[in-house]
């Protein structure tokens, strides 16, 4: 069992954190928010007064963000944690960000010869909470094959998908597939019901048929068809639009930068933005379903 730190402690990091304390590791946990730390040190974790003071003596920290300005404050500059780390100290990162930012963090590491990878996940808070996320890796084999085990605590499935920055491009392909289909589930949804149709029953039709996808079939964005999923609270908690907003651009900007086209990517990326900005950046993603059915 290893000596780990976690920071950032949010609808993800907090079960995350959770579940390495149920493995038998030895947990220190930071975050900006108190309530948030509060949670875990009743469970059994350890904390300190700074991310800095809570890594003394940490083998593993793993980093839980919401973004890339985020990541960059915590590791980066004089007062970073990168430049207090003792070398051959493993640090993960499994904040969606973007690939520039992982792979800038990854040279600074190196540096100081920590062993860097950025891990995003897939899978959700109800996957943050079962142990059952996807993780999927950037950097060095032998550093992911050291994550691993810890890696194991949390999630079910563990990829490398290639050098530094490989996993976050990979994540960033796959969210940008997820926004697109979770606006199409919702879109059909709302026509079938237009037409009369009982939006439970539609569900089940297309969960058998060729329509079903992840969307529909674990995370229906239709209130009360599901129990459990963030439609059925309001849409409280989850994955917020804000952040599916943050990885829409970061896809939008990979395209740029890659010369890629991509027109589904880049209108899904303008819903979420009109709908952020209509206030719901704090709710679900899978709110966007009340562009559609705005009573
Ligand atoms: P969140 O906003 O719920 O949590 C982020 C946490 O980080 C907050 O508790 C905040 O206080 C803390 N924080 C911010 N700056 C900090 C700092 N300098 N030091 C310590 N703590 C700090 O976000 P989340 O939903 O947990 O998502 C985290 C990351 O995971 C994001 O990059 C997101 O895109 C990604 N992600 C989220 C989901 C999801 O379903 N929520 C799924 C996959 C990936």
């Amino acid at each position: 069992m290893a000596k780990v730190t976690f920071i950032g402690l949010g609808n993800m990091g907090g079960p995350m954190a959770s579940n390495l304390l149920k493995a038998g590791h030895e947990v220190t946990v930071f975050d900006l928010s108190k309530p948030a730390v509060e949670a875990l040190v009743a469970e059994g974790a350890s904390t300190a007064d700074s991310a800095k003071a809570a890594t003394q003596g940490a083998e593993c920290v793993i980093t839980m963000l919401p973004a890339g300005k985020h990541v960059e404050a915590v590791y980066l500059g004089e007062d970073g944690l990168l430049a207090a780390l003792p070398a051959g100290t493993l640090v993960i990162d499994s904040s969606t960000i973007a690939p520039e930012t992982s792979r800038a963090v990854a040279e600074a590491a190196a540096a100081k010869d920590l062993a860097f990878i950025d891990a995003p996940v897939s899978g959700g808070v109800g996957g943050a909470k079962a142990g059952t996320l996807t993780f999927i890796c950037g950097g060095e084999v032998a550093t992911y094959n050291k994550a691993r085990p810890v890696l194991e605590a949390m999630g079910k499935n563990i990829f490398h998908a290639g050098p530094h920055g490989a996993g976050q491009v990979a994540k960033i392909c796959n969210n940008m597939m997820l926004a697109i289909l979770m606006a199409g589930t919702s879109e059909a949804l709302a026509l079938g019901v237009k037409n009369g149709l009982d939006p439970a029953v539609l569900s089940e039709i297309m969960k058998q048929s060729s329509g079903g996808n992840w969307a529909l079939n674990v995370y229906n964005p239709w209130p009360g068809v599901m129990e459990g999923v963030p439609a059925s609270r309001d849409y409280q908690g989850g994955f917020l639009v804000n952040l599916m907003t943050k990885d829409l651009g970061l896809a939008f900007d990979n395209a740029v930068a890659n010369q890629a086209s991509i027109p589904m990517g880049s209108l899904a990326r303008n819903l979420f933005q009109l709908h952020a900005g209509q206030g719901n950046g704090e709710l679900d993603f899978s709110s966007i379903l009340r562009l559609y059915k705005p009573d």
